[in-house]
């Protein structure tokens, strides 16, 4: 089951107010110190977006420079994980204007992870205006280099100062804040095939964008880092057979030369870097299959060499190759080619559309307008 929620939901429109924009903004982004090395979310830009929803609407937003929160120690999200968030990126180099990629889908998918967690439609305008406020007041700080980006985080969680649990929250906070992202370099991973817990169940928050299954997700990653891992690759609860994805990125696995990527489920995230690579490929004129994808399959293709590539797709990463799986025991399936041909030819496609060095035929590229000052 698919949750989408008409435009015309039961939640009034915001009024129209002016966005706030606090004059300290200009002076820290000027004194701002970039660190010589960029560690992915750690560098936070130094400022930040808020608006509130309180009595049954969204109020006015605000642009401050990136400050503590305070909240009540009985909040809501502190106590049952009331949090839903997204991640895209803002692209300047190759571009006048800093540049969201297909931001159009993390609304979506934002208002879809709200649904779930029976939180309030965040509108458009509001979501939109987190976005470009922070992206362009932080516009100078973006690195421009090649992979290099803005990490944008909006983010609603409940403010509610109860601890009941008699119905859902009735206050919250959306926020954006963002982190100037540098190329991620990080090397083909390897990955822990986790075979006794489990990211999503049927029915369950496995396709939403929430913070809860990340949650539950890292105890599974302390056990593939501490065997010197890189992550998780996650089969489905039931049979534990099917594979579904990684914690934060999905899966594809490139087997006699084409592309086969576990078939949406209510159990796997809708990544949009999944949806674009998809299409790239099929631009490319590679073959795509959306399927179920068995794990014994894969490890027995691994080792007959008809699986010569895996990788990952995600935001934060783009494509990132897949070197191994690795069982609990230690037991290693290595692929032949890592980082393989097409994971290369598809991660160049795709920054070269964000970068702007090549055509933008899918028109997936938006330019983020100045703040309108009043
Ligand atoms: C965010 C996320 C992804 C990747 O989605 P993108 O839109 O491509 O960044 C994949 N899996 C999970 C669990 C995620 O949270």
């Amino acid at each position: 089951m698919v949750l989408e929620r008409s435009s015309t939901s039961s939640v009034r429109q915001p009024p129209k107010f002016q966005m706030k924009i606090d004059p300290a903004v200009h002076q820290a982004v000027a004194q701002f110190k970039m660190p010589p090395e960029l560690v992915f979310g750690e560098t936070k830009v130094p400022v930040m977006y808020s608006a509130p929803f309180a009595n049954g609407a969204w109020g006015g937003g605000t642009l401050e420079p990136y400050r503590p929160l305070q909240i009540d120690p009985a909040a809501k999200v502190l106590h049952y994980g009331v949090e839903a968030f997204e991640g895209m990126k803002a692209y300047r180099g190759g571009h006048n204007r800093p540049h969201l990629f297909r931001p159009e889908m993390n609304w979506r998918r934002m208002n879809r992870s709200l649904a779930r967690l029976a939180i309030p439609e965040l509108p458009r305008e509001i979501f939109f205006e987190g976005l470009d406020a922070v992206t362009d007041a932080s516009a100078s700080l973006i690195p421009t280099g090649r992979g290099q980006s803005l990490y944008l985080r909006p983010y609603v969680f409940a403010t509610d100062a109860s601890l009941g649990i008699a119905g859902p929250a009735t206050s919250y906070l959306f926020l954006v804040i963002a982190s100037p992202a540098g190329a991620y370099q990080a090397a083909p991973m390897k990955i822990l095939i986790e075979r006794e817990f489990a990211r999503a169940v049927h029915g369950g928050t496995g396709s939403v964008k929430v913070g809860g299954n990340y949650a539950a997700a890292f105890l599974s990653s302390q056990r593939a880092y501490e065997k010197g891992l890189s992550t998780t690759l996650w089969l489905d609860a039931v049979t534990h057979r099917n594979i579904e994805e990684l914690s934060g990125m999905n899966v594809v696995f490139v087997i006699d030369g084409e592309l086969h990527t576990p078939a949406l489920t209510d159990t796997i995230l809708p990544g949009v870097t999944r949806d674009s690579v998809i299409q790239l490929a099929a631009d490319l004129g590679l073959k795509v299959h959306e399927r179920t994808v068995d794990i014994d399959e894969i490890v027995d293709g691994i080792h007959s060499g008809r699986v010569s590539e895996a990788f990952a797709c995600g935001t934060a990463a783009a494509v990132l190759a897949i070197e191994r799986l690795v069982e609990s025991d230690g037991r290693v399936h290595a692929l032949s080619k890592s980082p393989g041909p097409i994971a290369d030819r598809l991660k160049a496609a795709l920054l070269d559309i964000q970068e702007g060095r090549a055509p933008d035929r899918h028109n997936w590229m938006l330019e983020v307008p100045p703040i309108a000052h009043s």
